[in-house]
């Protein structure tokens, strides 16, 4: 695969500091059920990577240390972890909001069928990527029959009152581009996701969130085998957006890898580039504890204009809205 950092570092983006933090994201793991074109963090079934005992306990303690108010569990298939519901039920216990990076398919997978009970009874925030409400561009992106499957696993969630505005119980999809495009504005996407999913599969859902691709991994070679690298970055930078700089997730959010070492964003972790922390080239979640962080600078390069481009994009859809 060819690797998209060499040009991503040479483009320049405005500099970034950080706020104050509100969000730990943690990588439990590459281990996926599914193998989608567009993964940013190249999982799939023959993945092995994944997030140990120990280091899930010092998470629990950084958690409980900094008061942090939301941990965002992403994957691979975050459940495929075997420590994902002890993660999910200390987190919980201590008052923390969980959402969990949830692909659908997972809830048909052997040993998942409990799954949705569990998240409901953690009252887990669920957040699932649905890239289109139509069958054929689903599977092309995800693989042959994810759409069907998705739906089956969203029904089920429904029935357990996830998206239902009276349960409380959260349910979000997340759209992404097919390909080298931007995504189309979100309120209008949304309620087309709305009709069309409740009309054919009378499906609810609370919130959808729309990503744009970022230029990095699997699609990241997709562009560079295409031709379309320069094109889709050039893109991104004329659709760039100041007022987004302010709303970016990096500002309040630590990402944090299977191993422990921590990184601006989830992008950042794909593209290798540890947090800044003075001399320690790779520093350690366990290292941050009292780790004074706001006003640090971040990591910034070519692939940011994916989170500033347009209404731009954060792990809670696009920033223009999600800032109203
Ligand atoms: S379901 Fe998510 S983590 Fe799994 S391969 Fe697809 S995009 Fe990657
Ligand atoms: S990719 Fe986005 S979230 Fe990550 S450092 Fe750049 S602007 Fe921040």
């Amino acid at each position: 695969m060819r690797d998209t950092w060499p040009l991503l570092e040479q483009i320049a983006f405005p500099p970034l500091r950080r706020g104050r933090l509100d969000t730990l994201q943690v990588n439990v793991g590459y281990r996926c059920n599914q193998s989608c074109v567009h993964c940013h963090v190249n999982a799939g079934p023959s993945r092995s990577e994944e997030m140990s005992a120990e280091v899930i306990d010092v998470v629990l303690a950084f958690l409980a240390r900094r008061s942090v108010g939301t941990l965002d569990i992403t994957g691979g298939a975050p459940e495929l972890n075997p420590h994902f519901r002890r993660l999910v039920r200390a987190a919980r216990a201590m008052g923390v909001r969980v959402m969990d990076r949830c692909n659908l398919t997972i809830l048909e997978v052997p040993g998942q069928q409990d799954l949705p009970d569990f998240l409901a009874g953690e009252r887990v925030e669920i957040v699932a990527s649905l890239p289109c409400y139509l069958e054929d561009n689903v599977d092309r992106q995800r693989g042959t029959g994810v759409f069907e499957a998705s739906i089956r696993g969203l029904k089920r969630l429904n029935a357990l009152g996830y998206g239902h505005a009276q349960s409380g119980l959260l349910l979000h999809l997340v759209y992404n581009p097919q390909g080298a495009a931007l995504p189309p504005p979100q309120a209008a996407l949304e309620a087309d996701y709305r009709r069309v999913l409740g009309e054919r599969h009378g499906i609810a859902f609370n919130r959808l969130y729309t990503l744009a691709n970022m230029p990095i991994q699997r699609f990241g070679a997709i562009l560079i085998a295409g031709g379309e690298f320069d094109r889709y970055l050039d893109l991104l930078q004329k659709a760039h957006v100041d007022a987004n700089l302010e709303h970016v997730m990096c500002r309040n959010l630590l990402s944090v890898d299977w191993e422990g070492y921590v990184y601006d964003c989830d992008f950042n972790q794909m593209l290798d580039l540890p947090f800044a922390h003075g001399d320690r080239e790779r520093p350690q979640l366990a290292e941050l504890m009292d780790a004074e962080l706001e006003g640090r600078p971040i990591r910034v390069a070519g692939h940011c204009y994916g989170c500033t481009a347009g209404q731009g994009s954060s792990c809670g859809g696009a920033l223009k809205e999600a800032a109203e």
